[in-house]
């Protein structure tokens, strides 16, 4: 099936052709039609299978056939970063050159004034963070009333930086005659409710499973002792042929401490996270995409939907906290059919955490492979070392005894059951300020993480371990052999 087939403009099928966009992908087949017949959609899609064109192809078509008026939006399309906001304009930019639809970006932590100022001229269309909208939306900068198609994007990455009354008090903001398209990668109860309190008979639509997003990038594995991790991390870098790539840690303070490590090595390594001013960032991210920085090391920030051509790497420092945030992190390589790689670095202490993906591969019929060196782990080492940690006895390597921090953590990961659902805010501890996450601030450890590992990102993230005790002296040769995962 071709472009053509959906119903897009003849003017919008040429801009497609001369972006080399040959074939609607399977999210966009489904969901322009029911655009463009107005239809309310509820869609499960995972970024990288295009499905933001899937929303901005056809409100592109329907918006420049209408005027656009000052401070009164026709359409609004909301999304949980900066960067985000920051990539579906780009988008836009790009698929609209050749149609006059106009946009005003609306996110936190940049100048409210410059803003404002783009508010004063007429748009047709809003790409907004929920923070700041609601700000603007309050100073009577920007009215609501005409607004006849809204998008939520990311909705389930949204309820997790903790938007949903956020949205609920937008949604209840615009005018009751209009579209209302949500999207998301997973559909938690609380995305069901907010879709059967505000959308009008939806369309549900399903893009492929995560697997075939995935599919282009090898899992690969590598376990080891808090102490091997930064060793092991330089010699895969040296070994790896790497184009470029991002590792991810859970915790900002952590990633400042590996980028200095890595500088140290001479590996062009640059720190992005939420603490990093809102134009720094976008500067570095352009670089990064330039290929004029060829590693980053970042939080979930970068997790989500931030697209990068041939990032040849992924690299977990840390096991992420939540299981579809490996899906996430991962799917930023392998990405416009390119072959990808995705490296996870895990200590027994993460076991938990790891023990989650590895569920979610076999459900997408996917599996690590094991990387294998002098300083790896075997399996069965790491499942002893794991299955001590989880009694509560501190994981002892027989040659060292492990460093304090280490005992700390490990006593901490027991305490908490690893990394087991339930949010700071519903046990009560780690105080949430969703008004720190709408301005671009974050976390008390300064990073947006999803509550369900909020509680072990915050203030009990005792991990200098991996960094401060890393020996670097050894460069182990590599064997990549396949191994089966073992369902628990
Ligand atoms: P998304 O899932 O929206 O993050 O899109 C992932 C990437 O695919 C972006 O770089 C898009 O520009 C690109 N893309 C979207 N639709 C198509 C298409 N039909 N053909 C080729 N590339 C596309």
């Amino acid at each position: 099936m071709s472009f053509r087939h959906l119903g897009l403009s003849e003017t919008l099928l040429s801009t497609l052709s001369s972006l080399s966009y040959h074939k609607p992908t399977p999210i966009q087949r489904l969901v322009i039609p029911q655009v463009l017949m107005g239809r309310d959609v509820i869609a499960c899609a995972q970024t990288g299978t295009g499905k933001t064109a899937s929303f901005t192809l056809p409100i592109i078509d329907i918006l420049h056939e209408q005027s656009a008026k000052v401070r009164m939006p026709k359409a609004l399309i909301l999304t949980p970063t900066r960067e985000l906001a920051q990539q579906i304009a780009s988008d836009v930019d790009k698929q609209a050159h050749k149609h006059a639809v106009s946009y005003a970006q609306l996110t936190g932590g940049t100048l409210m004034a410059a803003q404002e100022k783009q508010l004063k001229k007429p748009n047709h269309l809003l790409i907004a963070t929920p923070g700041r909208l609601m700000d603007m939306a309050e100073r009577g900068h920007v009215l609501m009333i005409g607004i006849t198609i809204c998008v939520i994007d990311e909705a389930d990455m949204m309820m997790d930086m903790g938007f949903l009354k956020d949205i609920e008090k937008i949604l209840q903001m615009l005018p009751k005659q209009r579209q209302t398209l949500l999207f998301s990668a997973t559909m938690p109860q609380d995305i069901r409710r907010l879709a059967t309190s505000f959308l009008h008979e939806p369309k549900e639509l399903s893009a492929a499973p995560p697997s075939s997003a995935t599919a282009n990038v090898e899992h690969v594995l590598s376990l080891v002792q808090p102490r091997d991790k930064l060793s092991t991390l330089l010699t895969t870098i040296q070994q790896e042929n790497i184009h470029s790539a991002i590792i991810f840690c859970n915790r900002k303070k952590d990633i400042d401490a590996l980028v200095s490590q890595l500088q140290k090595q001479n590996t062009g390594a640059t720190a992005i996270h939420g603490d990093i001013d809102q134009n720094k960032r976008y500067d570095i991210l352009a670089r990064f995409r330039q290929g004029q920085i060829k590693i980053l090391v970042a939080s979930n920030v970068m997790a989500r939907g931030i697209d990068v051509q041939n990032l040849s790497h992924v690299i977990n420092y840390d096991v992420p906290f939540a299981a579809e945030d490996y899906i996430h992190r991962s799917g930023r390589t392998g990405r416009a059919g390119e072959r990808g790689r995705s490296i996870t670095l895990a200590t027994p202490q993460e076991n938990t955490l790891l023990t989650a993906i590895e569920k979610l591969l076999v459900i997408n019929t996917l599996e690590f492979q094991l990387l294998s060196s002098p300083l790896s782990l075997s399996r069965a080492q790491f499942q002893r070392y794991a299955d001590e940690t989880a009694e509560g006895q501190p994981a002892r390597p027989a040659s060292r005894a492990p460093a304090p921090a280490q005992r700390k953590q490990t006593a901490q990961l027991t305490r908490e059951g690893g990394a087991g659902k339930g949010s700071a805010r519903r046990r009560g501890k780690g105080k949430y300020d969703g008004r720190q996450q709408r301005e671009g601030r974050t976390s008390q450890q300064g990073q947006p993480v999803s509550q369900r590992g909020a509680q072990q990102a915050r203030g009990k993230s005792d991990s200098t371990d991996a960094t401060a005790t890393a020996s670097t002296g050894h460069l182990p040769s590599f064997l990549t052999r396949k191994i089966p995962v073992i369902p628990s």
